[in-house]
């Protein structure tokens, strides 16, 4: 072991009493300290804030971390002064200081004593801020919640966009940006508005191989949760739903039958919010029925389920509302009622936002959709969706999802792979799945017409089938990864190298789906 690691391990001993590295740290720490641009993806819980904190304290001068949320901000800076003997290391610099404390927080800057300053980023813009910065000794910048940069994110914030000037005009110092969602379309957007390319990436698994996922069609949808909490009497749990109004409808129901749950969202007075979340995290209270202004930075160990009355608008809320179960490692049930109607709602939402966002919005609500909808493994879906390859036989959970618990029939569609593969190749790599779909099944469509592909020999090729079929073929190829998502047009699917191979005969694959599950629930009778 080099004297420098030996050093490190040292300094984490002394200030945070651990014995060992989580991860990655302790190489991300090392190269920080040595000057290199970090992009660290880790999902929450993976120990992220010690990355900047150790080498925060240990450097020379003040490291400024960039966090979104005043209130998270107090948390992370008593937790930073709890640590070490000299209390009074971490400030905080943001809209809620008066002039006087203002004033204090330069003063510890200039006299050295502050190693961390979480800076909020529309504090952090202004000029005569940014004026005093230069003339003090910054160690390095921490971007937290790094994600809040890109509109894919799903927590953007405009005033992330301009941090890369006004970090270039403080210092010339390292930047350690971190998020705990990063899908690749996030992670390029990420480093492309920071300007950080060439960063060294440091990415951990986003696998939580505890956790159960299960989709249900939304039927009798009141009923079903009760009879889920009353199974699990005395557990923990957390019931999301999209409006404040049925947040407060729905523990009032839970209240009718027996189970002890309580109601939060950022509508009620701020005295019963904060005592109804007390409840919950002191275990007066089982269940907590919220929307989703419940939960960040929320650190509840034992919560045994979270259950998603209406899904969220994308995969990532759904990864991080499911991500708070099950965070001691015991048992996380993630249980989710699905309805498309719901789908077509948020359509409609979107329908009156700008352009850019209601383009990213329904994309974003595509791939809910095709998760709700697919038989395959969820956990695969969701890992492809964050970049990782995942082996739903062999791959750690592999068996915790409803689909891998009732497998459904496989067919081999190996032939039918190949002549989609083919369809992308000869029509040049530059179609989405809809048309591409539109072109298989015979449909005409404003993209089939201005390439005129109604003339080729290939248009209809697939009719007999029904198009969900081929979604799910196109869908299942990419996660199997024959096909790639073009990270710029978000959605064009292109031949990845697997894929290549089959097409020359050099990959003998044979390529098994389970067809995506219809959710017609019109016909369903509900209670
Ligand atoms: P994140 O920001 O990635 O969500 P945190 O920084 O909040 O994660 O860390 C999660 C938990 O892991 C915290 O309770 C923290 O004290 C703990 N932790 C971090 N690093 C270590 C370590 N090296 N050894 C033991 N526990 C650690």
């Amino acid at each position: 072991m080099s004297a420098k690691k030996a050093n490190l391990s040292g300094e984490l001993k002394k200030y945070f009493g651990f014995s060992t590295f989580k991860g990655q740290q302790e190489e991300i720490i090392e190269n920080l300290l040595n000057g290199k641009d970090i992009f660290v993806l880790m999902p929450t819980g993976g120990g992220k804030s010690l990355c900047y904190q150790l080498p925060a304290l240990i450097s020379e001068g003040t490291a400024i971390v960039v966090s979104p949320l005043i209130a998270l901000m107090k948390n992370q800076v008593d937790a930073v002064n709890g640590l070490s003997s000299e209390s009074g290391v971490a400030h905080v610099l943001n809209s809620s200081l008066n002039k006087t404390q203002t004033k204090q927080v330069f003063d510890d800057i200039t006299s050295g004593r502050t190693k961390l300053l979480y800076v909020a980023p529309e504090s952090l813009i202004k000029e005569d801020y940014v004026d005093f910065f230069k003339d003090v000794k910054i160690s390095f910048v921490a971007i937290d919640e790094a994600h809040c940069i890109s509109e894919w994110g799903h927590d953007f914030r405009p005033e992330y966009r301009n941090l890369k000037s006004i970090i270039d005009k403080i210092a010339d110092v390292p930047v350690i940006a971190l998020t705990a969602t990063a899908t690749p379309k996030v992670q390029d957007d990420i480093q492309k508005t920071l300007g950080m390319t060439n960063a060294l990436v440091f990415k951990e698994s986003f696998n939580r191989a505890n956790l159960y996922y299960e989709v249900r069609p939304k039927v009798n949808v009141d009923r079903e949760i009760v009879k889920f909490i009353n199974e699990r009497k005395g557990k923990s749990g957390i019931v999301y739903c999209l409006s404040r109004r049925k947040v407060e409808e729905f523990a009032q129901l839970l209240q009718v039958n027996g189970i002890n749950a309580l109601p939060y969202h950022a509508g009620l007075d701020q005295k019963v919010r904060v005592a109804n979340q007390d409840k919950f995290l002191m275990e007066d209270a089982d269940v907590i029925v919220a929307t989703i202004a419940f939960g960040m930075g929320i650190d509840k160990p034992d919560v045994r389920f979270v259950i998603h009355y209406d899904f969220p608008k994308s995969l990532e809320s759904y990864y991080q509302e499911t991500g708070r179960a099950g965070r001691d490692g015991g048992e996380g049930y993630c249980l989710s009622f699905y309805d498309p109607k719901d789908i077509e709602k948020l359509e409609k939402f979107l329908a009156q936002k700008p352009v850019s966002e209601r383009e990213i919005g329904l994309q974003l609500l595509n791939e809910v959709v095709g998760y709700a909808e697919t038989s395959m493994s969820r956990r695969q879906y969701i890992l492809y969706y964050f970049g990782e390859i995942f082996d739903p036989i062999t791959g750690e959970g592999a068996k915790m999802c409803d689909n891998a618990s009732n497998p459904p029939k496989l067919k081999d569609a190996t032939e039918d792979l190949k002549k989609v593969l083919e369809l992308i190749s000869v029509t040049g790599e530059k179609f989405k799945s809809k048309d591409l779909i539109s072109v298989i099944v015979g449909k005409e469509s404003a993209v089939t017409k201005s390439y005129k592909l109604e003339q080729t020999s290939f248009f209809g090729f697939g009719k007999e089938d029904k198009d969900n079929y081929w979604k799910t073929i196109l869908r299942q190829a990419t996660v199997q990864n024959f096909l790639q998502k073009d990270i710029e047009t978000y959605g064009v699917l292109k031949i990845s190298e697997k894929g290549q191979l089959v097409l020359k005969g050099e990959l003998e694959h044979s390529f098994l789906i389970a067809e995506d599950r219809e959710f017609d629930l019109s016909q369903t009778k509900a209670e």
